[in-house]
């Protein structure tokens, strides 16, 4: 089986859309965004979803989930804030920092969040004194050397750990009703997932013998998107988890807080060649948006990001340095990426940039963050529908 379609612009709707809004711009699809959430709620029925709003807090994508029916995973009083303003009662939200900030306990008072994870000692006393009787989840450290991004280096108590952690935050009067896990960004493989589930029921069991019965487990996200040369099967990989959940952990909530896989697909930035210069022997692109822009991912997110050109070039592809439009010597994207000879003025497209991309975008050096749009009502005020998005 495949993995899903993805939204993707063509070139037609390239050009009429950079023609009425100008460049940079990020088209957002609500429609893949849908997609996506069915496609894990139909591949692990009975999950809860929490997004990871950190992955991209755009409000369009907060109210299409909201109105959806997930649930968020939040991780400051902004986010909170963000989501009580949207009408998300507090129940819908679990604050997910193990480590939290008076700030968002006491937002949490506030919007009515009674969900929180934790990691160690201090942070049992801290909301046990700003959120007494407060639900919360420990989180254990797992090892995943493969993940795309790794979180297990900063979070996470010790296996060995953890039963003492939800005793000594049962005695301060929280509620300790279950163990939380992240397997870290853009996990291709069921292994992370299924060794962490393991060590999951060695704490459940380990926790049920101490008197202590554990009703929540919240598998956190990491589901991948797809990536050029990179093969995997999502739909295999979540099989393979839900028959591990059904065995293993019947009767009990299970959570999950995808970020990068309700959104990523769901973005695409047309951005255009503001300059060109050679230095060294090397052709040099200067595009519109740059690496404190919506290119911030390429920092912060270790992502490599696909060039679409629409040219019709017959010339063969050459090395080119992609820089963005700011006067800093940082602000550079990519080296020696391959693409075929560009000009000035022309369009690129950088399809499935909707995860930590725009969310990590700065003002730096007076330039705007990018706007963005909402494709489908795009198609409707541009007479566009005849420009359906190519599903690759
Ligand atoms: C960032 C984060 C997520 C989302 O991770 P993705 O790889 O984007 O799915 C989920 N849970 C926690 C606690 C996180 O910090």
């Amino acid at each position: 089986m495949k993995n899903q379609p993805f939204f993707q612009l063509d070139k037609n709707a390239v050009e009429k859309l950079a023609a009425n809004y100008d460049t940079p711009l990020l088209v957002l699809s609500l429609q893949q965004i849908e997609r996506n959430y069915c496609f894990l709620t139909e591949n692990l029925p009975g999950v809860k979803f929490y997004y990871a709003m950190k992955s991209n807090p755009d409000i369009h994508i907060l109210q299409k989930m909201a109105t959806l029916g997930a649930s968020f995973d939040v991780a400051s009083d902004g986010e909170i804030n963000t989501l009580a303003e949207l009408g998300v009662e507090g129940e819908r939200m679990i604050y997910a920092n193990p480590i939290k900030t008076a700030a968002g306990l006491a937002a949490c008072n506030r919007a009515g969040v009674a969900r929180m994870t934790f990691d160690n000692k201090s942070e049992i006393e801290k909301m046990a004194k700003a959120c007494p009787g407060a639900t919360v989840l420990l989180r254990f450290r797992i090892d995943n050397s493969s993940a795309h991004v790794d979180l297990n280096k900063k979070f996470g108590a010790a296996r060995s750990e953890a039963i003492e952690l939800l005793l000594a935050a049962q005695q301060a009067g929280l509620d300790a009703a279950g163990i939380c896990f992240h397997v870290g960004s853009q996990v291709m493989y069921a292994e992370p997932y299924l060794n962490a589930l393991d060590l999951a029921r060695e704490i459940f069991e380990e926790a049920k013998m101490q008197g202590l019965k554990l009703s929540i487990l919240d598998i956190g996200g990491g589901f991948p998107i797809p990536e050029p040369k990179v093969k995997f099967n999502l739909k295999e990989i979540l099989g393979q988890v839900r028959a591990r959940l059904e065995e293993d952990f019947a009767g009990v909530e299970i959570l999950a807080e995808p970020g990068r896989f309700i959104c990523g697909t769901a973005v695409n930035l047309i951005t255009r060649v503001i300059g060109v210069s050679e230095r060294n022997g090397q052709v040099w692109y200067f595009l519109d948006d740059g690496l404190y822009g919506s290119f911030s991912g390429v920092l912060f997110d270790q992502w490599d990001y696909k060039l679409l050109s629409f040219k019709e070039s017959t010339e063969t592809e050459i090395e080119a340095t992609f820089a963005g439009p700011s006067c800093d010597s940082l602000d550079v994207m990519f080296r020696g990426k391959l693409t075929v000879p560009l000009a000035l003025d022309d369009l690129l497209l950088v399809p499935a940039c909707g995860a930590y991309s725009s969310a990590s975008a700065t003002v730096f050096n007076g330039f705007s963050k990018t706007k963005i749009i909402v494709w489908e009502e795009a198609c409707k005020l541009l007479a566009l529908e005849d420009v359906l998005a190519r599903a690759v």
